[in-house]
């Protein structure tokens, strides 16, 4: 059973204190991912395991032990996510384009970067970070993108023409009929 009240994914976890204890909640996460189909990333108090273990599998299934994200990039990126807790809900985020992990069940450091030609090192990248956040307590919710559409209206008149983008589509609207959309999933493309 995958958790979805907010107050208990907001629980910070406690460190395993053995690599055995830490191998068997992995063992219950990978099962619990691979019973989710579309899962990609999953943290014990997703399962209601209080403890510092996670998840991920995107190329390779990794299980990352206490994990601690020791090194960030200073350059972000912005990336669309959902989670098992917030079943179709999709969200984008910001993420550090490269993280350096340290973990207990792994020797030395391991490296994500979403900074590559395969789209699959960037949900890598975003998923550890998703990922070990859950264990501080932190979902997809506390590193949402914000867009400032204040900043945005002082500029553009209502009957001025915009370009938006959903990611997939493009529209050229006047500003006005472009508003409700920009507050949705839509972006200004340019002013
Ligand atoms: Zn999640």
């Amino acid at each position: 059973m995958i958790v979805t009240e907010v107050s208990k994914l907001q629980t910070i976890c406690e460190e395993v204190s053995s690599v055995e204890e830490g191998e068997e909640i992995g063992a219950q996460l990978l099962k619990e991912l691979t019973e989710s189909q579309n899962g990609i990333g999953l943290a014990a108090n997703q399962i209601g395991i209080n403890k510092r273990v996670c998840v991920v599998n995107v190329k390779e299934p990794i299980v990352l032990i206490n994990p601690k994200i020791v090194e960030t990039s200073e350059e972000t990126f912005v990336f669309p996510e959902g989670c098992l807790s917030f079943p179709n809900k999709h969200i984008r985020t910001t993420r550090f384009v490269e993280v350096t992990v340290e973990a207990d069940n792994h020797e030395g450091q391991l490296s994500f970067s979403a900074d590559s030609e395969d789209v699959n090192d960037a949900f890598e990248c975003a998923c550890v970070q998703h990922e070990i956040a859950h264990l501080d307590g932190l979902t997809m919710f506390d590193r949402e993108w914000k867009q400032q559409p204040i900043r945005v209206e002082k500029k553009i008149g209502r009957n001025e023409k915009v370009t938006i983008t959903d990611g997939t589509e493009t529209k050229i609207l006047k500003y006005k009929k472009a508003q409700p959309l920009l507050e949705s999933d839509w972006s200004l493309v340019e002013a």
